[in-house]
């Protein structure tokens, strides 16, 4: 029977007809799903689960790797596995028998940047050797493998497709002109907090209320030029919230790759590159705010499935030395390079979790009991989210959504039945209490408290430095240092209390304080209703009007005032803006981002490429133009035909980039996110400068700098701008290496910033900031152009800026 089985089994070359990792050929994700979903229907060590469907509708697979027998006890070693996670249901008895019988969980995530090909590849080798070969089958009795055969199906297909089309001409491994994730492109391992997107949702379902793996290994690829292999230890600094235990953890699984790497004697692998242990929002270091071991590698690229060449002196790589012992000679660098390495890094960390079974273990509970003792001491003991209302906590639905957040990472989320106290303030009934006596309080804390990051030797973070969610999100959320008593009762998901129509009348009054008012705004536009701005207020009148408020109020909270009709000045919109967001053919994931928002909130826009702007004739068709965060050069000239084929080539042009300013003397309103502000400002003349630009000429020591962080902003008390209608008179701002204005003439500073602006995060000389304007709103000929130096929309997560941009395209529009 046994042999019959192996006999059926196929290597992954019988099934595709060529090795992984061969040059120039890719398996997609038919190809890698077929062969998974065979080696599970012929293998007893293989079982394959289909999570659910990828944004593009593909089936999203985890793979579970173990041994026949354990395969036979999934659901009591999942059991086991949530223990060891919650040690409050943890006996000693208990633990002395999982010691004994559990085996160690790993992760293997792959691909989850798209272009980053090779693991998808190395994949169906690693799971048919996992199932093949004595020396890793015997590990399989104290070890599950969870793989990941691709964490973005939809991008892998996408990826394999144009490296197949363009295969042989000048454009072969050549970049994309689009996204390889639908929404969010390269941002896809930036949503590990947020957990906005179908992929990320799925698996942070089985990290942490399934598996709960006690390592997990994300797989990726970087540029070509530097060293062959990063695996950790990472660069400093440590985020504060980060276990000693769990950081010499990693630092032991990095060292046990490395170590094997050499073993097999293969060269230029390095630790404690540029990847550092600061930032939370990745698929390897949101695990480690739950006490998971978190692992990245990053090989050296190729092209695609190409084989390059480079001299050892044209590779960047540090001298030899105990972090590097055996630079790379240089010479052809393949597919099957990347794979090798790879494959030897996770066979490393298989043995070292199967031989180390037990202290993976140990050490998994102890991080959980030293986290719920450090919330028991307090400093913080609890947060408090108040619970809505006009007073304390002004969006439900922002308010519902961060708690939301905190539920899908398995953080436990309370709500008070009765009012209570607590650090001396009252709170009513109805408020969110997150306590912090929690297995997965790294992850609450984190996300709830203020980053304060301080550069080791100068050099600035990896990715973003501050993503305080009450901040961003503008949910006020209490720190209460001491214990309180309240009655508690644990929630699973919190939707806000269903608002309604108060007063009576015809004509309705909102206050447009909420996100939720802008997406029942469009859908009164889009239904032919009429919108006045007036003054602070947004007047709405039609004979569908009571029934759709009524509807938007109950499903999302906010509050609606009825008037008697009577006569309003102000200006009337009695159909949805005809908006154009413009793509470029860049891959602009800001460009992703913003669709995704204005879809969530039904706001209905058309995609414009180069060749619609080119056309001219813009304000015929649109009343609003966005324009992504995009360098200028890149709306100018986009990719070199050199890079990329003809049709994609060359951006808007000089006719497009007229066309553009033929649009907004003509009466149309453009919007410009960040780094498109600088386009505007010199190709439409404005009264406004840009300081930072100007920064970017200065030596790197004396520049002002800020990499992702939350600024203050004051807006004043006199709203001339439809854009800040609705919007609180202080306002916590995304900053990410964004721009900062100064204004003259006609042009209006809507959002200023004070002194000391930094809210979280890092900036160096933010002094600079003091007085500049984040947000402009000029006049142009008949239209006007409204410019963001902030990101009202970053990775969608800044539900507290959200409001700015759904104005600037509904109420700001002619
Ligand atoms: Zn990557």
């Amino acid at each position: 029977m046994t042999l019959l089985l192996l006999a059926l089994l196929q290597s992954p070359a019988a099934s595709l007809g060529f090795e992984p990792g061969s040059d120039s050929l890719l398996a997609d994700w038919t190809q890698v799903s077929t062969y998974m979903n065979g080696l599970a229907q012929h293998s007893p060590y293989v079982h394959v689960d289909t999570l659910g469907r990828t944004t593009e509708g593909r089936p999203f697979l985890l793979l579970t790797i173990t041994s026949p027998a354990n395969q036979a006890r999934l659901a009591a070693i999942k059991q086991g596995q949530r223990l060891l996670a919650d040690p409050r249901l943890l006996t000693e008895a208990r633990l002395a028998e999982l010691r004994t019988t559990q085996p160690a969980v790993i992760l293997i995530s792959n691909n989850i940047h798209s272009t980053e090909i090779a693991s998808s590849q190395m994949g169906m080798t690693l799971a048919y050797r996992l199932a093949t070969d004595p020396a890793l089958t015997r590990l399989l009795d104290s070890l599950v493998v969870l793989m990941i055969p691709s964490m973005n199906p939809d991008g892998l297909d996408t990826v394999v497709s144009w490296y197949r089309r363009y295969k042989g001409t000048r454009y072969e491994g050549g970049p994309l002109p689009w996204l390889y994730h639908k929404y969010v492109g390269h941002d896809n391992n930036r949503d590990w907090f947020m957990v906005t997107q179908v992929e990320t949702r799925l698996v942070t379902r089985i990290l942490y209320t399934e598996w709960f793996p006690e390592v997990v290994y994300d797989v990726h690829q970087m540029g070509q030029n530097g060293v062959r292999l990063f695996v950790p230890p990472f660069q400093d600094p440590v985020n504060p919230n980060l276990d000693p235990a769990l950081v010499a953890g990693m630092n032991l699984v990095g060292a046990q790759m490395a170590s094997a790497l050499y073993d097999a004697g293969l060269t230029g692998v390095a630790h404690q590159q540029s990847y550092d242990l600061w930032w939370h929002g990745g698929f390897r270091s949101t695990p480690t705010r739950h006490n998971m071991i978190g692992i990245l590698s990053e090989a050296a690229s190729a092209r695609i499935a190409s084989p390059i060449t480079l001299a050892a002196d044209s590779v960047r790589q540090p001298p030899r030395g105990v972090n590097y012992p055996g630079p790379w000679p240089g010479g052809t660098w393949r597919l099957g390079d990347i794979v090798r390495y790879e494959l030897v890094a996770s066979e490393a960390l298989v043995r070292l979790a199967a031989r180390d079974r037990i202290s993976f273990i140990d050490r998994f509970v102890a991080l959980g009991r030293r986290q719920i003792d450090a919330g028991r001491a307090g400093h913080p003991f609890a947060y408090v989210l108040p619970p809505p209302s006009p007073s304390t906590q002004r969006d439900p639905e922002a308010w519902a959504t961060l708690a939301n957040v905190l539920l899908a990472g398995s953080v436990e989320v309370w709500r008070a039945a009765e009012p209570f106290m607590a650090a001396d303030r009252a709170y009513p009934a109805g408020s969110l209490v997150v306590p912090m006596a929690q297995p997965f309080r790294a992850h609450a804390k984190d996300l709830l408290e203020v980053q304060r990051y301080t550069p080791v030797n100068d050099r600035p973070p990896y990715d973003v430095a501050g993503w305080t969610l009450p901040l961003t999100m503008g949910v006020r959320a209490d720190v209460a240092d001491a214990p309180f008593s309240a009655k508690l009762v644990k929630v699973d998901s919190v939707v806000p209390v269903p608002g309604r129509i108060e007063g009576t009348g015809e004509m309705f009054v909102l206050k447009n304080r909420t996100n939720a008012e802008s997406r029942a705004i469009a859908a009164l536009l889009g239904a032919g209703q009429s919108v006045t701005v007036a003054g602070d207020s947004v007047i709405v009148r039609g004979p569908q009007a009571r029934r759709i408020l009524a509807e938007h109020a109950a499903l999302h909270g906010f509050r609606v005032m009825a008037v008697p009709v009577a006569s309003v000045a102000g200006k009337t919109l009695r159909q949805l803006p005809r908006i154009a967001l413009y793509q470029p053919w860049t891959a602009n994931i800001d460009e992703g981002w913003t669709r995704w928002i204005l879809e969530q909130y039904g706001i209905t826009y058309v995609t414009v490429h180069d060749s619609e702007l080119r056309r001219g004739k813009l304000r015929q068709r649109f009343d609003v133009i966005v324009l992504p965060d995009e360098r200028a050069p890149g709306l100018l000239q986009g990719v070199d035909s050199t890079r990329i084929p003809l049709q994609y080539a060359g951006g808007m042009g000089e006719a497009g980039a007229n066309a553009v300013s033929e649009f907004v003397r003509g009466g149309g309103t453009l919007v410009c996110l960040d780094g498109s502000s600088n386009f505007a400002i010199s190709r439409l003349n404005l009264p406004v400068v840009n300081v930072l630009g100007a920064e970017a000429s200065g030596p790197q020591v004396s520049r002002f700098y800020a990499p992702g962080s939350i600024f203050g902003v004051a807006l004043g008390g006199v709203r001339e701008s439809p854009v800040t209608v609705g919007v609180p008179d202080s306002l916590a701002i995304y900053f990410e290496n964004s721009a900062a204005f100064t204004v003259s003439g006609t042009a209006r500073a809507l959002a200023t910033y004070p002194a000391e602006p930094l809210r979280s995060g890092y900036a160096r000389f933010q002094e600079r900031l003091e007085g500049k304007a984040a947000l402009v709103d000029v006049p142009v000929g008949s239209g006007r152009v409204i410019l963001f130096g902030m990101r009202p929309q970053f990775r969608g997560q800044t539900h507290g800026t959200f409001k700015l941009l759904f104005n600037a395209v509904l109420l700001a529009a002619p």
